[in-house]
């Protein structure tokens, strides 16, 4: 345990100078100065901390950091260092063990003291780089002390274990200052895997992917947030399925199919959930990737996306203002199809309704519910629920619309890139 705090000592310059309360720009270059570098830890691992502490808060706001190692230094917005006793050129001077362990400057500088004995997110031992550095970028994008339980803004050090991450409080303080992150999705979906407990007892987990470009997230409905650490590429997280620009995922569950396919361009892939692979072939040796026309006859290609309807057995693909409507039992696209998005899905408000064009249309098993994805909007569809609850309801009544942020929390892009000399 350590006595030690970390000081903020820029909130008096700001009452006084009366600036800006956070940086006007989106994304924000860094350095760890080459004259600051700190005795203790290996120059690649500290600034492999840095990187990992910038990029906690991206997580979670529409900011992005980059690391600039060639740029003039007047040009880079945070320069951070190590150094002890009087350090840096700084006014304040270091106190040697203990005590204060860093501090930064609002909207600027971060200074480290050498003279405590910082450790990797790895290690049990010692100060917490990777948490010292959080708590000070924090006060650098304008965050003051708190002392809610769990915040990385608490004025004492807390040791917080290897797997600390931003709290609730952390994370609606920085978005009070950023704003939450907006944009749009290629699909979303939701992915059931049956799993067994250490009693062997079976349980059905159900979590949401979202997938843009070529990186996914993973969505815990039930603490409703991403998972730490999201998003990460495509290409790791689901095996032999195109990286990128995936239009639509669908699940076909019935009493004796259990199918996942990945649609991409003219093409479908089926994965096998179990083995968290895609299929090469099928059980008579025939090959995957197929053309869509040829195993969903009807199915215009590409398509907009698709989702799988339960209740009714049948897969909704969407293409521009169209609906077709595919039977998995009859493998055929039921006579009466295609029609119109708005007549199938009808807008409770005249008007507002997403009327075509769909990134991405799924069942939420959390919320018992289809959603239709359009740029940073949805639109719920009314449930057997709702329409209990207001009989006037026509089937598959579309609900106005509302901001995916709104109800999906901190599903942010995260950029890495290192500004590197020539
Ligand atoms: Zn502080
Ligand atoms: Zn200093």
């Amino acid at each position: 345990m350590s006595t030690g705090r970390s000081v903020w000592h820029a909130t008096e310059i700001n009452k006084k100078g009366g600036a800006p309360r956070a940086f006007a720009k989106k994304t924000l270059s860094w350095r760890l100065l080459r004259e600051g570098y700190s005795g203790q830890l290996p120059e690649a691992q500290q600034r492999s901390v840095l990187r990992l502490a910038f990029r906690m808060w991206s997580e979670v706001t529409p900011l992005s950091f980059r690391e600039d190692l060639a740029g003039p230094g007047a040009t880079v917005d945070i320069k951070l260092g190590f150094g002890r006793g009087r350090h840096l050129g700084c006014p304040r001077v270091f106190d040697g063990i203990g005590q204060e362990f860093a501090h930064a400057w609002h909207l600027g500088d971060i200074h480290f003291d050498d003279d405590e004995h910082f450790t990797p997110p790895t290690s049990s031992m010692g100060v917490s780089l990777l948490q010292v550095a959080v708590h000070e970028i924090g006060h650098v994008l304008g965050l003051p002390h708190t002392y809610r339980t769990g915040s990385i803004m608490q004025p004492n050090y807390i040791p917080q274990g290897p797997a600390f991450e931003l709290d609730w409080s952390d994370r609606k303080a920085i978005q009070k200052l950023y704003g939450s992150c907006e944009g749009s999705f290629d699909t979303a979906f939701d992915w059931i895997r049956k799993e067994r407990n250490h009693r062997g007892e079976a349980t059905v987990r159900f979590s949401t992917y979202f997938f843009r470009n070529s990186w996914y997230w993973l969505y815990e409905n039930r603490n409703n947030r991403t998972r730490y650490g999201d998003p990460i590429p495509i290409l790791t997280g689901w095996h032999g399925v195109p990286a990128q620009g995936i239009d639509a995922v669908v699940h076909i569950w019935t009493w004796r199919r259990d199918e996942r396919y990945f649609f991409k361009g003219n093409q479908y892939w089926r994965y096998d959930s179990d083995r968290d692979q895609a299929l090469t072939e099928d059980e008579h040796g025939k090959g995957y990737p197929r053309l869509i026309s040829e195993g969903f006859p009807g199915v215009p290609s590409p398509l907009d996306t698709a989702f799988y309807d339960r209740r009714k057995q049948l897969i909704y693909f969407f293409k521009g203002s169209l609906v077709f409507a595919f039977d998995v039992n009859r493998n055929q696209v039921l006579s009466s199809y295609p029609k119109r998005m708005t007549e199938v899905f009808p807008a409770t408000e005249p008007g507002n309704h997403p009327l075509r064009n769909l990134d991405s249309a799924y069942y939420s098993y959390a919320h018992k519910s289809v959603f239709l994805f359009k740029g940073s909007a949805y639109w719920r569809v009314a449930s057997d629920g709702d329409r209990r609850r207001g009989a006037w309801l026509p089937p598959n009544s579309v609900f106005p619309k509302e901001p995916i942020s709104g109800k999906w929390f901190d599903v942010c892009d995260v950029h890495t890139s290192t500004l590197s000399m020539a």
